[in-house]
């Protein structure tokens, strides 16, 4: 998603209101995939006497990824605001500042931190997901597809014990 910014740079000062879906690619987050949606992004950008954009307004999305609990297919709503400045001719490979060169300012880079951000720590299918019913939390597998053969032998043994 870009914007052109060639009337707001001929007019320092005025507001133009922009609306628009960014495509978000995938995000690779502690092991797991999160797929999130196309972002609906909308806000305001003005340009200073300099030529620097401040672009300012907010995303929403859905995020999928799998239960923390229970691997299940779990989504999660997205929201953030965000508000940066690009510098005009700043360098467009820096990843610590936004820029833009010409009259176009290209807002992915933004959009994808700003939805990464604002990602939820923990995916959950629902609020009380009882998950696998493991006494020891670090023996859930962290990939669905993955056999344990040795689980149900080990709840046998833990039932006897416990009869
Ligand atoms: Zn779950």
């Amino acid at each position: 998603m870009k914007l052109d910014v060639s009337d707001a740079l001929a007019h320092p000062g005025q507001e133009y209101l922009f609306s628009g879906l960014q495509a978000i690619a995938d995000q690779e987050i502690s092991g797991d995939t999160v797929r999130i949606d196309d972002c609906a992004v909308e806000g305001g950008f003005l340009s200073d006497e300099e030529g620097n954009i401040s672009v300012k307004g907010k995303l929403r999305t859905v995020a999928h990824a799998p239960c923390a609990n229970c691997l299940e297919d779990a989504q999660a709503e997205v929201e953030n605001e965000f508000d940066e400045v690009f510098r005009r001719n700043g360098d467009m490979e820096d990843d610590e500042i936004f820029a833009y060169q010409g009259h176009e300012v290209f807002l992915d880079k933004l959009v994808m931190s700003y939805a990464v951000m604002a990602l939820p720590i923990r995916f959950l299918c629902r609020e009380d997901c009882p998950g696998f019913e493991y006494r020891d939390p670090e023996a859930a597998p962290s990939e669905p597809g993955i056999q344990y053969p040795f689980a149900g032998l080990q709840q046998l043994l833990e039932k006897n014990e416990e009869v």
